[in-house]
């Protein structure tokens, strides 16, 4: 039978105690509140009026067993279940065209696949905007994003995508949430539609296969993700990383790769809301060549 995951955390920390043990290979799944602990059920509430000790819920956290610092865990995300209504919303003080709007909550119903926003009608792509484990040392906030995956608001990971984390600690203590039924690159209002729902996944473990940061497959492309403060940095991060897959998979050296993901690779933003207390967060994908996997 499978796993359901019911406990909510609001930190990525070792200190969390497992919402349950899995091996690799089992099937999981994760029931999720928005991020904003479903607190939103009308237009008449304001993010102003909500607790916010009580935003960026994610579940678990999911031990795997077998996991050890040194190696790779992948999340297969195999389905992604939306509830019949989300929330957008402005947040104070966010994004770049705060500075003329209202505090608005806007309710967003679900039919048939199709998200209804005033008199337009729009297909969902659900997508998972909180996924990471648990860092070496210390608590990371469910809001915020690193090395350990996070708040990353990617909205390629998603359905039939894999994504890979470095394992920090036995365990790696898996959990996510903020599901989003829609939401543009760089989420520039600072929310997508937030939706509660249901993701069934399935684990994979390589063993002694060391990465900085997380690493995205999809149906066509491979993605590294990396985030910063500043475009600059998040830059070199999210680039580094790519060419540390290549140079490694296609041994190839580090310039070739350099060329190569100039020509045919692509910067993407998943978080760019500005001004706003945020990193801004990029991904960087090159095509998926058969027989050639950057991880196997
Ligand atoms: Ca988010
Ligand atoms: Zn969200």
């Amino acid at each position: 039978m499978k796993r359901m995951i019911t406990e909510y955390v609001y930190d990525f920390s070792k200190k969390n105690e497992p919402a349950a043990k899995v091996k690799p290979g089992e099937e999981v799944k994760f029931k999720t509140l928005d991020c904003f602990s479903d607190q939103i059920k009308r237009e008449e509430q304001l993010v102003t009026s909500l607790d916010f000790d009580k935003v960026n819920p994610a579940t678990g956290p999911v031990y795997i067993e077998g996991a050890e610092p040194g190696d790779t865990i992948a999340v297969e995300i195999l389905s992604i279940k939306i509830e019949d209504q989300g929330v957008v919303s402005t947040l104070p003080d966010t994004g770049s065209l705060i500075a003329n709007a209202e505090t608005r909550t806007k309710i967003v119903p679900i039919r048939e696949g199709k998200a209804i926003f005033n008199d337009l009608e729009f297909p969902v792509k659900p997508m998972i905007g909180v996924i990471g484990v648990a860092p070496r040392e210390g608590s990371i906030a469910c809001g915020y994003v690193g090395f350990h995956g996070g708040n990353m608001d990617n909205n390629r990971i998603m359905e039939g995508s894999k994504v890979f984390f470095p394992v920090n600690v036995p365990g790696a203590l898996l959990q996510l949430g903020d599901l989003h039924a829609t939401m543009g690159d760089g989420e520039i209002c600072g929310t997508g539609i937030e939706i509660a729902g249901e993701v069934t996944v399935r684990f994979h473990l390589i063993q002694d296969f060391p990465i900085e940061r997380p690493v995205l497959e999809t149906h066509d492309d491979w993605y590294t993700i990396a985030s910063a403060r500043e475009y600059t940095e998040a830059l070199r991060l999210v680039t580094e990383d790519m060419q540390n897959l290549i140079v490694d998979a296609y041994g190839w050296d580090a310039t070739d790769a350099y060329l190569y993901m100039s020509i045919q690779g692509n910067v993407e933003i998943c978080q760019g809301c500005r001004p706003s207390s945020w990193d801004i967060i990029l991904r960087f994908s090159v095509p998926k060549i058969e027989g050639k996997p950057l991880i196997i």
